[in-house]
């Protein structure tokens, strides 16, 4: 209600009013006096301003509100020093009262207007050599929004804790400011904003509400592919907000240059910030990942068996977390502990589709075959057509159907370089749109390596 009170005086005065005579208010509960609020006020020039000018009206909302007389106090105090409590046994505050829900009600409604979800913090989050540079640039804007970089720019592949990392900047920054203006928005609504405020001609609405955020948080931001309005209402959001130092934060599954159907405008500021990757994790990590989420979840799971699994499941966090859901669920039904056995039997569909997993060495002996030429060819010096674009082929469905990265992919390839991957794959992109054989050649690929 408070809040409220706090919103509605703020529509209603004007900025200088506001921060004289209601910003400085605090609100308390004396001992004694069950639903009856106090209001401490830092002068006795703002006290009896208040009391003359504005408790009526407060009252008036109170009595809606609460569908009974509530009588504010004004008493005169120290208001930075005054703290709310919520030990009840020092206030004897009743939890179904209305006082008591003048102090509780602000800072949820605050969290669930960002949309951040209050389970994805960096104490939650793991590092290791494959993030530890997205999270060191995360905390660094986390810990000055608007100043450190902008925007933070984090890719990465799926299930390999972008949303995670993106939604503890924005709750770093909530725990720090519950003042802050924080939205976390998955692109995919925010397209579906657009689109809602096309239909009813409430672009106004739209960027009142988007240019007046301390923070933005974009997820999976691939999904403004194509989408040339969103892509420049964005745009807007995004000048309105960067130049008046607000903090935005992108993550999307790729490279800002690589994602297809994105304006050149857009690409180009998306690097203005920091561009960090998050690569799958290691062994370590992956088994420092089991055993922090077990401890999450109070289960007791033995080093052992985490090292089992993060052998066996390499491809990343979401799947690792599956496989600990599955293990659990499977002791839970057995009535057995969570031993190296069990995990072996629960998770024996998993493993055997994770042995099939498809080798960089079989993506070239499959793609040599169906294009007639030989192996070698795959990592020969030779450039003509009739080889060239084999290897192209080959080298883009390393990268769609790998977790291999671009200079392991050159690696493989007879040692070609990392920018000569990025190349194939984009070229491959590019002719499958516009020329049919490619198209289809590649999907035939895809269809057989796939099985
Ligand atoms: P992405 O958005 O990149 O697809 P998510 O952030 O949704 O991935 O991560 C998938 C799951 O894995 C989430 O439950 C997340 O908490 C978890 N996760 C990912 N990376 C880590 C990490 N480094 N430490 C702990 N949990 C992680
Ligand atoms: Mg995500």
């Amino acid at each position: 209600f408070w809040y409220s009170c706090l919103k509605h005086f703020k529509k209603e005065l004007n900025a200088q009013q506001f921060n004289t005579w209601i910003k400085p208010l605090q609100l308390d509960i004396s001992e004694n006096c069950n639903d009856q609020p106090v209001l401490i006020a830092p002068n006795r020039f703002v006290l009896q301003w208040v009391k003359d000018n504005f408790i009526p009206h407060i009252e008036v909302m109170a009595q809606q509100h609460f569908s009974k007389k509530i009588h504010f106090q004004l008493i005169l105090g120290n208001t930075f020093d005054t703290k709310i409590s919520n030990d009840e046994s020092s206030h004897h505050v009743n939890n179904n009262s209305p006082v008591q829900s003048l102090i509780t009600k602000p800072v949820p409604k605050k969290r669930n207007a960002s949309h951040l979800n209050p389970n994805f913090t960096f104490d939650s989050f793991v590092t290791g050599k494959a993030n530890q540079l997205a999270r060191a640039g995360a905390i660094q804007v986390a810990e000055r929004p608007g100043i450190a970089y902008n925007p933070l720019f984090i890719y990465g592949g799926v299930g390999l804790g972008k949303t995670h990392l993106i939604q503890a900047i924005g709750n770093y920054i909530f725990e720090n400011n519950h003042e802050a203006k924080i939205r976390y928005v998955h692109a995919e609504k925010y397209v579906s904003d657009v689109v809602s405020a096309y239909q009813h001609k409430s672009f106004d609405k739209f960027k009142l509400y988007y240019h007046s955020l301390d923070v933005l948080l974009v997820d999976d931001v691939q999904f403004f592919g194509g989408k040339n309005r969103t892509q420049e209402e964005f745009f807007y959001a995004f000048n309105t907000l960067v130049e008046a130092h607000k903090q935005v934060i992108i993550t999307c599954d790729s490279y800002p240059k690589e994602i297809s159907g994105l304006e050149e405008r857009l690409v180009s500021r998306f690097g203005w910030g920091l561009t960090v990757a998050v690569e799958p994790p290691e062994l370590e990590m992956r088994v420092a990942i089991l055993l922090k989420k077990a401890l999450i979840e109070k289960i007791v799971l033995d080093e052992n068996v985490a090292f089992f699994v993060a052998k066996h499941i390499r491809s990343n966090v979401r799947e690792l977390e599956g496989a600990l859901k599955r293990m659990l669920a499977y002791s839970r039904f057995t009535g057995h502990p969570l031993s190296l056995e069990l995990a072996k039997e629960a998770l024996k569909d998993l493993l055997a589709v994770q042995n099939r997993q498809i080798s960089i060495e079989n993506i070239q002996k499959t793609v040599a075959d169906y294009y007639k030429i030989k192996v070698a060819e795959m990592y020969s010096k030779k450039r003509t057509r009739i080889v060239a674009r084999p290897r192209q082929v080959a080298m883009a469905i390393a990268k769609e159907l790998t977790q291999l990265s671009l200079p392991d992919i050159g690696e493989a390839f007879g040692g070609r370089d990392h920018t000569t991957v990025l190349h194939a794959h984009r070229k491959i992109a590019e002719l499958r749109s516009s020329d049919p054989i490619v198209s289809r050649d590649y999907n035939a690929l895809l269809h057989i390596l796939r099985g």
